[in-house]
């Protein structure tokens, strides 16, 4: 057995069943390693604790084509449903998704534990989110999108008008944006994105900010009548919410992210959903 698929086998029994294991595993390797090496390897390995045995469980806001909604069947797909299910198999675990929460209840969730063991969910790693949360390595990079009617005149700077009303998912990094930036529009924060796309659409609201990859998605898919105005390089990284007190989870979720990268698998999943593996 290599190193790798050791590692693996002894992350899906947990903590009851490891040591039984490393018994037989020691005696496989007992050449090229030597024991107390693998016992300290497989305690860091096997000790994290997941809310479900065998299972990763997520949470996620389900509403942020193309990185997790629900399809036309009802099922959860998408970028992050992919990139979820290929960490979990890596780490021997099968995954399952919790239904939609806001977004700006999931950082809460994965700090109060016992319901998810993970949020992947397009969420920037950010420094205010980094004293609730611990996040993996970063995934994937993103910007902001100020969207607009395609048939609107307006500019960045006429957004900036009491009397203009901007959409925004709530608690999110476009929100954060706007407040710093178009402190005289009037803010809307919204559960919903599509409801916020709706409103620029039908002309309740002026704009909306929302992530970049989001925005080209979801113009291309269903709102041919709205434009991105301004491509905001705010810089962000996705990353994987995983609570503070499960530190070995968080280090199993790198090493499996790390392994994804490296086989081709996250060029794949990049392939897939948005035709090519530069983003
Ligand atoms: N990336 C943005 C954030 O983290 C938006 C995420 C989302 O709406 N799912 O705030």
């Amino acid at each position: 057995m290599t190193t790798m698929n050791r590692r693996n086998f002894i992350a899906t029994l947990g903590i009851a069943g490891s040591a039984a294991l490393l018994a037989g595993c020691s005696n496989d390797t007992a050449e090229q390693e030597p024991a107390a090496d693998d016992a300290a390897e497989s305690t860091d390995e096997a000790s994290y604790t997941l809310v479900k045995e065998g299972v990763l469980t997520n949470v996620a806001e389900l509403g942020f084509s193309p990185f997790e909604y629900i399809d036309d069947e009802g099922t959860t797909v998408g970028f992050d449903v992919d990139l979820s299910n290929a960490i979990a198999e890596k780490m021997g675990l099968t995954c399952e998704w919790l239904p939609n929460q806001a977004f700006d209840t999931l950082v809460p969730t994965i700090q109060q534990g016992g319901k998810a063991d993970i949020c992947i969910a397009g969420m920037t790693i950010t420094d205010e989110r980094l004293e609730s949360v611990d996040f993996s390595d970063p995934y994937l990079n993103s910007n902001q999108a100020l969207i607009v009617a395609a048939s609107s005149d307006a500019t960045t700077e006429s957004l900036n008008a009491a009397e203009v009303q901007i959409a925004c998912q709530t608690g999110t990094t476009g929100d954060e944006w706007i407040q710093e930036n178009l402190p005289n529009a009037t803010r809307v924060p919204l559960a919903d994105v599509t409801a916020g796309m709706m409103g620029v659409s039908t002309g309740s609201y002026q704009a909306m900010v929302i992530d970049l990859p989001v925005a080209q998605n979801m113009l291309a898919q269903s709102f041919s009548d709205l434009k991105v105005l301004e491509e905001i390089p705010t810089g962000e990284q996705y990353g994987i919410a995983v609570s503070k007190d499960n530190p070995e989870l968080l280090a199993a979720v790198n090493d499996a992210l790390a392994q994804i990268e490296e086989d081709g698998t996250m060029d794949e999943i990049k392939q897939k959903w948005f035709g090519t593996t530069e983003i």
